[in-house]
């Protein structure tokens, strides 16, 4: 199944290649040019990544990121934060600051500082500019196509085997394969630069320890995770290596985690809804109540589910994560004080998160009041290659019938899923549609991005 995404994703980089012009590895030698090679890169694998529409789950990640960027070089570096459906414990980062997290993690994390250290070796890829060095140490690959450079950034950002590899480059990009061939060493690296930034933003060092020993442990389990096993053969080497470093560094007070422990277990359940929780080493991890308030959620049961919520721990309720599944049943449930007062804590704390603004929107389609909360139009100029935002938008749009929005919004998810002359023609729609006493500048706004993708 993987791999025949891999190769899809291959067969849709062979058929836009015509026109793109020859592309060389230095296009990703300067920070801005990484950064425009990513966020295409994006557009092209994003219907691919299995992207989980989670406001809180993003915002969160962002702030983890932001909370790590800070002890790297890595400039004025946008983070991309993508959280993903998949069930394998993987993470990657590709360049340009874009970094996806599988929720099949969580099955094993039992911390912040897990999760952490997991975020500060992805950033450590990007400080030390790996994939840029990887494509460098290629000779052959030094001028190639999007699709074939696309492809090894594709292979070395998710970190697929051999076979995986083979099947992505095909033909003549096969040699390309050699640029993972310092893979190894890059790991290390990462391990080395990322223990010492996650101690440097306040979380124990050991952690990076403890996430190559849920590694070590999946190397000794069955053959089940294959592909990523035979990328990452050095799970228990890395951590020997690790640990002598980590047994040297200085003891350092500890910070605030962003979220406390009770709020981490609460958001780990959240994650692994539907899944089975393979090491419950930690009692706090117990999800049985969780699941079962979500599950009778998707079931339509929101009454049901909002007793069950209620009943659990004043300390497991006043938590983000509490608070996010608050917002959900409440708003279901018609006891719209509620909802105001979780959305309005989570904004006092997280001024700059996107989740209050899109549980304001959906909060106004409860209520029937056809009226967009002011600063989602702020949040759409800062932020547009947030998809939750305009999937938010649509969902209002259709609410209340408002065709030109409807458009804008489908341009906009057409767009930041690469296909461009859907979006163009979502743009004409909204144009056609868009009231003339209404501001023009969203029209501009998804204008100019559309140029500025083709221009790529
Ligand atoms: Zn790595």
């Amino acid at each position: 199944m993987r791999k025949l995404a891999l190769l899809l994703l291959f067969v849709a980089f062979t058929t836009t290649a015509e026109r793109a012009s020859a592309l060389s590895a230095d296009d990703l030698a300067t920070r801005e040019g990484e950064i425009a090679f990513g966020q295409a890169w994006l557009k092209s694998m994003r219907s691919r990544l299995g992207e989980r529409i989670d406001p809180f789950c993003t915002d969160l990640l962002e702030t983890w990121l932001t909370r790590l960027k800070n002890q790297f070089d890595l400039g004025t570096m946008p983070m991309t934060a993508l959280c993903l459906n998949s069930q394998e414990f993987n993470a990657f980062a590709a360049p340009g600051g874009i970094v996806g997290v599988n929720r099949g993690v969580y099955l094993d994390l039992k911390s912040e500082s897990e999760i952490m250290a997991i975020l500060a070796h992805e950033l450590a890829h990007l400080a030390q500019r790996h994939h840029y060095r990887g494509l460098r140490n290629s000779e052959r690959m030094s001028t190639g196509t999007l699709a074939t450079l696309a492809g090894v950034v594709a292979a070395i950002a998710t970190r697929q085997g051999q076979a995986a590899q083979s099947l992505i480059m095909g033909g003549q990009a096969a040699n390309a394969t050699s640029a993972l061939a310092y893979s190894r060493d890059y790991e290390r690296e990462a391990d080395r630069i990322g223990v010492t930034a996650l101690q440097g933003a306040g979380y124990p060092p050991q952690a990076m320890s403890q996430v190559l020993q849920v590694l070590s442990e999946k190397q000794s389990q069955s053959t089940r995770d294959l592909a990523f096993l035979s990328t990452h053969p050095l799970g228990i080497e890395r951590q020997s290596d690790l640990d002598a470093r980590v047994a040297q560094m200085n003891q350092t007070d500890t910070g605030t985690p962003v979220l406390s422990a009770v709020d981490f277990s609460l958001f780990r359940c959240i994650q692994t809804e539907g899944l089975q929780i393979s090491y419950t080493t930690n009692p706090e991890a117990n999800c049985g109540s969780i699941h079962k308030i979500l599950e009778l959620y998707r079931s339509e049961q929101y009454k049901d589910a909002l007793v069950l919520f209620d009943q659990l721990p004043l300390s497991t309720r006043n938590t983000f994560s509490g608070l996010d599944i608050e917002i959900a049943l409440t708003i279901k449930t018609g006891d719209f004080d509620r909802t105001k007062q979780a959305i309005d804590t989570i904004a006092l704390f997280y001024p700059s998160w996107l989740q209050p603004t899109i549980a304001r929107v959906d909060l106004t389609i409860a209520q029937g009041i056809a009226e967009l909360p002011r600063e989602l139009r702020e949040h759409m100029v800062q932020r547009p290659e947030r998809l939750d935002l305009w999937r938010a938008l649509a969902r209002f749009a259709q609410a209340f019938k408002q065709d030109h929005l409807l458009f804008e919004a489908r341009g906009w998810d057409a767009l930041l899923n690469g296909k461009l002359e859907a979006s163009k023609t979502q743009l004409s729609r909204a144009r056609d549609s868009w009231p003339k006493s209404l501001d023009q500048r969203p029209l501009e706004l998804l204008e100019k991005a559309i140029n500025q993708t083709e221009s790529l």
